[in-house]
C-alpha cells in the first residue's frame, strides 16, 4: 500500500515525538511518524535497570507537558517509558509502529520511504533515529580471542550475572561511571578509560549541562569567541550512586589496556590480568542506515546541517542525535527548541504563502 503525507518522521522516541507535537499545534501539515519498536518509549525501552536521569523530572520534559515528580530521586528509565507513552496519547500523535525505514529515495522534489510496512511518500523527512541502535565498539587487537564475555552497555542488563567476578569496564562517561558504579558493589572492578575521570561538580546536573550548551550555541551563531562546552566542566554527572561509589574509594581509574589475552587484558607496560568479563560503555553512532541512498555525507563522511536542515539534501532534517543538530539536542528538555525550530522551517518551506492580491 502507498501512502502520501507532508513530512514523515522517523522514530517516535522524544525527538521525534517534540518535532510531532509542534507540526501538530503550529502547522496544518500532515505527518505521520514510522517507529520500529513495539511500543512507546524509544531507547528508553532499552536502558539498564538502575540508569537515572542526570536532572529531576521537572527538568526533563518535552512541549507541552512537565514530566511528573519522582520526588527526591532523579526519574528512571521506565518512569520517561511512561511519561513518553502518556505524551503519544494525549495528543493523538499518527505513531505507526512497529514500522522499520529501510531506505529513503529521492521521489521527484520529495521523498519516498520503503519499509516494513508499505511505502510512504513525504514531501520532507525528519530523521529522529536517535544512536542507541548503533553501539560503538572500538578495535582492541585480540578482542575475538578473549574467552571471557563482552557486551555493549546498550544490552547490559544489570550487575547480577557479574556476581563475585572479575569485570572490566571500559569507558569514561555517564554510562561507565554509571555501570562501573554498582559493578563494584558486588565484583572485582577494573575501571578503564583514557585518562582521569573527569568528574562534573557535585551539584552540577542536567539543568547546568543544557544551559552551557545554549550559551555556548548563541555566542557562535552571534560570531562571539568560544565559550567552550560541557567538557570544560567535566563530563560525568555525579548523580547519588555514582557519588557513593566514588566517595567510598570505589571508582579507581586504570589507563585504557592495549589487548586482549585469551583469559584476560594487558596494558602497554606489560601488565596482564586475568578477566572473567568486560563491558563496554564506548558510546553509539548516529542511527542512519536508512538515509543511504540520500548521500547525505560529504567527501569528509560529515554530515553539513543548517540549524536541523541538510544542506545536501534539500527537504531532509536530522533531529536530537548530538549537540550538532541543536545544542543539548539529546536530551529531554534540550530537544523542545530544535523541534520547534524544525517545525517552523517545515512551515516556511511547504507552505506556500497566499498570493497578494492586486489593487
Ligand atoms: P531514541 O530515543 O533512540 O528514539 C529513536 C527511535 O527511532 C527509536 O524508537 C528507534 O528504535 C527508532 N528507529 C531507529 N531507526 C529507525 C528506522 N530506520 N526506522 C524506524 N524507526 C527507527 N537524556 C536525557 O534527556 N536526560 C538524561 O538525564 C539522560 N541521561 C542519560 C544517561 C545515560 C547513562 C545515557 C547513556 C543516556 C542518557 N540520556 C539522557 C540520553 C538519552 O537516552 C538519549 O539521548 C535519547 O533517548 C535520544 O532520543 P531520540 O528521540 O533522539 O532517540
Amino acid at each position: 500500500m502507498e501512502h502520501q503525507v507532508d513530512v514523515a518522521i522517523i522514530g517516535a522516541g522524544q525527538a521525534g515525538l517534540a518535532v510531532g507535537w509542534y507540526l501538530r499545534r503550529r502547522t496544518d501539515l500532515s505527518f505521520v511518524i514510522l517507529d520500529d519498536q513495539d511500543a512507546p518509549g524509544g531507547a528508553w525501552r532499552h536502558t539498564w535497570p538502575s540508569l537515572r536521569l542526570f536532572s529531576p523530572a521537572t527538568f526533563s520534559s518535552l512541549p507541552g507537558r512537565l514530566m511528573p515528580s519522582t520526588g527526591a530521586q532523579n526519574p528512571d528509565g521506565a518512569h520517561v517509558i511512561d511519561y513518553l507513552t502518556d505524551y503519544e496519547t494525549r495528543y493523538d500523535l499518527p505513531v505507526r509502529r512497529p514500522v522499520h525505514v529501510n531506505a529513503v529515495h529521492r521521489h521527484g522534489e520529495g521523498f519516498r520511504l520503503e519499509t516494513t510496512a508499505d511505502t510512504w511518500s513525504a514531501r520532507a523527512v525528519v530523521s529522529a533515529t536517535g544512536t542507541w541502535s548503533q553501539p560503538f565498539w572500538p578495535t582492541v587487537p585480540g578482542r575475538r580471542t578473549f574467552r571471557g564475555t563482552q557486551v555493549h552497555c546498550a544490552h547490559y542488563a544489570g550487575p547480577a550475572p557479574y556476581d563475585g567476578k572479575r569485570v572490566v569496564v571500559v569507558g569514561g562517561a555517564n554510562s561507565g561511571a554509571q555501570i562501573a558504579a554498582e559493578i563494584a558493589e558486588v565484583a572485582n572492578l577494573t575501571w578503564c578509560l583514557k585518562g582521569e575521570p573527569h568528574w562534573l561538580p557535585d551539584e552540577v546536573d542536567g539543568r547546568e549541562l543544557f544551559r552551557v550548551a545554549t550559551e555556548r550555541s548563541r555566542a557562535l551563531a552571534a560570531g562571539l569567541p568560544d565559550p567552550g562546552g560541557v567538557a570544560a566542566l567535566g563530563n560525568i554527572v555525579v548523580v547519588p550512586p555514582v557519588k557513593r561509589a566514588r566517595d567510598a574509594g570505589l571508582l579507581h581509574s586504570e589507563p585504557m589496556f592495549h589487548r586482549f589475552t585469551p583469559t584476560g587484558i594487558a596494558w602497554a607496560d606489560g601488565r596482564e590480568q586475568d578477566v572473567d568479563a568486560v563491558i563496554w560503555c564506548t558510546g553509539f553512532r548516529p542511527a542512519l542506515r536508512h538515509l543511504r541512498p540520500l548521500h547525505v555525507r560529504d567527501d569528509n563522511r560529515s554530515i553539513c546541517i543548517d540549524g536541523t536542515a541538510s544542506t545536501t539534501v534539500d527537504g531532509l532534517y536530522l533531529v536530537g542525535y548530538g549537540d550538532w543538530t541543536g545544542p543539548g539536542s539529546a536530551t529531554l528538555i534540550g530537544v523542545g527548541p530544535t523541534a520547534k525550530a524544525t517545525a517552523a522551517a517545515l512551515q516556511r518551506r511547504l507552505v506556500t504563502p497566499a498570493p497578494v492580491p492586486a489593487c
